[in-house]
């Protein structure tokens, strides 16, 4: 198909995220991906500063990876998994439960990350129900957060940008805590764990379950907290018998600079939802994780089982192609990886932070933020960035990369170079029209 049509068929016939059918918004077709390079229909190549949002860690067409893809495609792409199972997804979850925090051993499958949230906030209802608790309901988080886009996934995302009031009457209303207000690198104080001691202390048996992305939020704000939050909230959870759920579908497998944000804080959280980078990228597939203390306490219940079973459960592709990526990860030198990413990324984009149309630029990890002072213009400003080689999408306010693993220093380089480049020429009268 040529690329005219392809795109004239697409804008007529096919949504895409968060988006407009009567969009004017750039579109561009892909033909194929490689390593960090992208490259269009038209014969440009890109340079991938998003990772497909969190995802291809390990960069994409990976031999590895297709191999794996290929060996199991030979054997079986899926088999049900009510009353089977099978290598691939055990020798994942083998893999798992050697790199998750302690404790974390009891692993559900489920098909995307927006599923593994529903799977963990069932989680927290069936155990406090089991506990005799069926009065705890409600869930807590902090605001800016974002856990999917499904039905009490977005209950828990952020109220304005996640547009509660568009479905008022019919979404589960939850207390919204502020967002942790002492960066990452900045000393702790108690006063940022007030609001929370203050919301279990009046409403706590009510709440099954405080729900958060541990250290950097994603999607709500690419925001960095201090770990120190998460210490605080989970001495508060247990002493008020609230369940913590970390969301590490974001900052799974080593982008934030540990293999889970968790790390930071050196704890480890009664529920945790991975997704995203957790098969390198290739296929859907995301896991909720919890103790074998809390999944007796489920299973002991009225129910006698977990009530939740996808038709995809444990996909035996996705499994396979999960395991060799996991392993990919841990025979490389990902951390030393990471530093390398994160001390150029510091240094190349510092430069930004002068301009007048900055507001502040972050780094952590593999994941570089420029927060602009106002939304940008993705219409005129996503060109731009494909016009100096480079894909970077931002949304709202925010401007950000997060590279493959494997990105090159000179490639890094361009990268930011380009982002740079193109936010100059964006901005390039934005005094005069100060
Ligand atoms: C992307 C994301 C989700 C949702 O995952 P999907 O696979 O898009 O459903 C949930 N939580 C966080 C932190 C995410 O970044």
């Amino acid at each position: 198909m040529d690329e005219q049509s392809l795109l004239a068929f697409d804008t007529q016939h096919i949504w895409h995220p968060y988006s407009s059918v009567s969009s004017d918004m750039p579109l561009y077709a892909v033909e194929r991906a490689d390593g960090v390079m992208i490259t269009l229909k038209d014969g440009r190549r890109l340079i991938d500063g998003m990772s497909s949002w969190w995802a291809a860690l390990h960069g994409y067409n990976h031999p590895r990876l297709n191999a794996a893809a290929q060996n199991q495609l030979a054997k079986m792409s899926h088999i049900m998994f009510g009353g089977f199972t099978h290598e691939p997804a055990v020798e994942l979850a083998q893999l798992l439960v050697q790199i998750l925090p302690n404790g974390l051993d009891k692993i559900f499958f489920a098909d995307s990350g927006s599923v593994a949230v529903e799977v963990a906030m069932k989680m927290a209802i069936q155990y406090q129900h089991a506990k005799g608790e069926a009065q705890r309901q409600k869930f807590a988080t902090i605001r800016s957060g974002y856990h999917g886009d499904t039905w009490n996934a977005m209950s828990v995302c952020d109220p304005t940008t996640g547009m509660h009031h568009l479905f008022h009457h019919s979404l589960p209303v939850q207390y919204f805590l502020p967002q942790p207000n002492i960066p990452f690198n900045e000393s702790w104080n108690d006063y940022a764990i007030e609001p929370l001691a203050d919301l279990l202390e009046r409403k706590g048996n009510e709440i099954a379950a405080l729900i958060l992305e541990p250290v950097v939020q994603g999607a709500g704000g690419m925001y960095f907290y201090s770990p120190t939050y998460l210490v605080k909230a989970q001495a508060l959870c247990k002493q008020y018998g609230v369940l913590l759920i970390f969301d590490e579908i974001a900052t799974g497998f080593g982008r934030t600079g540990k293999l889970f944000a968790a790390e930071h804080a050196g704890i480890s959280p009664d529920i945790m939802c991975i997704g995203k980078a957790l098969t390198g990228g290739y296929l859907t597939l995301s896991a909720t994780i919890t103790s074998t203390e809390i999944a007796q306490i489920i299973c002991s219940g009225e129910a006698k089982c977990f009530m939740h079973g996808p038709t995809f459960m444990a996909n035996p592709l996705a499994c396979a192609i999960a395991a060799e990526s996991i392993r990919l990860l841990l025979e490389s030198t990902w951390q030393q990886n990471i530093q390398r990413i994160e001390h150029s990324l510091k240094q190349q984009l510092s430069p930004l932070s002068e301009k007048d149309y900055v507001k502040e630029v972050r780094v952590l990890g593999a994941i570089g933020v420029v927060e602009m002072k106002s939304v940008v213009n993705m219409k005129t400003l996503v060109p731009r960035f494909v016009e100096q080689g480079v894909w970077i999408r931002p949304f709202g306010k925010l401007v950000y990369v997060m590279p493959p693993f494997v990105i090159k220093d000179d490639e890094l380089q361009k990268l930011t170079k380009g982002m740079i480049l193109a936010l100059t020429q964006e901005y390039l009268h934005h005094n005069e029209r100060l």
